[in-house]
């Protein structure tokens, strides 16, 4: 499987204390392989691998991992991205109904993940109302409402008599049924107060004119705020030529992966986000109603890698590493050797966790500097981290250095009055001595040995 022949391309770098450039081509070499065996698109696995490659030559020695643990950490971090990143949730219509239409070829699974969906969706406090467009494939009407019922949500279908799907005698179908089924479903909803609208689509068993031009038929009836491009993760190279064919003739907002609970190969994965630009939203992985759930990119990434044990590791390692840091600033702190660039880091650190003033609130006892803290000035943060950024690192070192001219570029780069760095710089060093005093006092590493 993938991840075996992506444990197989990090074999070769366990054990080494340093990374060559050979040792990065050679490992992305493997990786380059595992993936076309995955089937991921040539023209992915090439960007992918010049990425890892940049990334790994130009890795930081970081001193909680080993180089092997970095490559794992720059591939897993790629996979991530090649994912999508960020999970995206579906969009909601201002005004209701929320209209989604779901397209793809038969067999996708398109009709199985409409009753996944409304599932999930009534679950949340939505009440769905599944359309049967599908009025090509015998038995597909009954299929949806079958699917309707176990999900516990209404279902909106042709008149028995005008359809298909009911085992009744066939009869020529027009272009325009489905299309009628579709409008007439979104009025049922708006109707009968249903917030959210699934249409589901016929499709057909290979990429066909028609079969577009009634996708297209359906949408321009409905205007849908999602189109969802319904995959089968278990084909292969033909995910992205599928893919392009619907993104053109349909158009999609958002892809759904099916069968997830297969052998897939993770190659249709892979390939459709970065093809298509189209974030991957649902994961369908078994026949199940509850087999379904909000597509995670980091889960996904971890799953391919198979290496979760080796992830969960580096975390560690890197937590270990920022209490070490920690150590080392507390130590820099007690010796009055602080630089401004301890000092950004510190507040970049504090700032990642959310607002200031809510994060003092949630410590026990702070009450008293309630008052004080309503007082912090996120702007005045922002202008703080401006100007240091505005320095040279040997000024952020040094901040003696800070010379009148030095002052004035700051504060033209920065976007600041030179009486800002100068306010800046004065109580970054009285913070210093204070700092240090009250670390002398607590018995903090580094003493109160002051430089300054
Ligand atoms: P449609 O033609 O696109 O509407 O596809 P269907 O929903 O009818 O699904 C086609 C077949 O795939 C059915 O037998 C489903 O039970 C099966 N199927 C759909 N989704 C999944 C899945 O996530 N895992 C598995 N194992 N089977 C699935
Ligand atoms: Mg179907």
């Amino acid at each position: 499987s993938l991840s075996d022949r992506l444990n197989g391309a990090f074999k070769g770098l366990r054990g080494k204390g340093r990374l060559t450039d050979a040792d990065i081509d050679a490992t992305c070499r493997e990786i380059r392989l595992a993936l076309l065996e995955a089937d991921v698109a040539l023209p992915v696995v090439r960007e992918f691998i010049k990425r890892i490659k940049t990334r790994a030559k130009g890795a930081e020695v970081h001193g909680a991992l080993n180089p092997a643990q970095q490559v794992v950490k720059i591939v897993n971090e790629e996979l991530v991205g090649i994912l999508g990143g960020e999970t995206r949730r579906l969009a909601l219509a201002k005004n209701p109904p929320t209209v989604i239409m779901l397209a793809g070829l038969q067999g996708s699974g398109k009709t199985t993940l409409a009753g996944k969906l409304a599932h999930y969706l009534r679950k949340q406090g939505h009440a769905p109302l599944l359309v049967a467009c599908d009025l090509q494939r015998p038995g597909a009407v009954t299929q949806l409402q079958i699917v309707g019922e176990r999900a516990g949500v209404a279902v909106f279908a042709p008149h028995p008599g005008t359809s298909v799907g009911d085992g009744s005698a066939p009869r020529e179908v027009t272009v325009s049924d489905p299309i009628n089924v579709a409008r007439d479903g979104v009025a049922e909803a708006r109707a009968k107060q249903h917030d959210i609208v699934i249409v589901d689509t016929a499709g057909r068993l290979g990429i066909d004119e028609e079969l577009m031009r009634q996708a297209a038929g359906i949408r321009d009836a409905v205007q849908p705020d999602e189109t969802l491009f319904v995959l089968d993760s278990m084909v292969g190279q033909d995910a992205v030529l599928t893919a392009n064919a619907f993104a053109e003739g349909v158009g999609f907002t958002g892809v759904v992966l099916t069968k997830l609970d297969g052998d897939a190969r993770g190659g249709a994965a892979l390939s459709v986000r970065e093809v298509t630009g189209k974030p991957i939203m649902f994961a369908s992985s078994g026949e199940k109603l509850e087999d379904f759930d909000v597509f995670h990119p980091d889960r996904m990434a971890s799953r391919i890698l198979g290496m979760g044990d080796v992830l969960s590791l580096i975390e560690q390692a890197e937590q270990v590493f920022d209490a070490e840091q920690a150590e080392a600033t507390a130590h820099k702190i007690g010796s009055g050797e602080l630089t401004l660039e301890d000092f950004l880091d510190q507040l970049m650190a504090i700032r990642k966790m959310g607002p200031i003033a809510n994060l003092m609130g949630m410590l026990p006892g702070a009450g008293g500097m309630k008052d004080a803290l309503e007082q912090v000035d996120e702007k005045h943060l922002d202008r703080i981290q401006a100007i240091i950024r505005g320095m040279t690192p040997a000024e952020r070192d040094n901040p003696k250095i800070i010379n009148a001219s030095r002052r004035l570029r700051i504060a033209n780069g920065s976007g600041v009055t030179v009486s800002d760095v100068n306010q800046l710089v004065d109580r970054f060093f009285e913070a210093r001595k204070m700092m240090s005093a009250m670390a002398g006092r607590m018995g903090l590493p580094g003493g109160n040995q002051r430089r300054s």
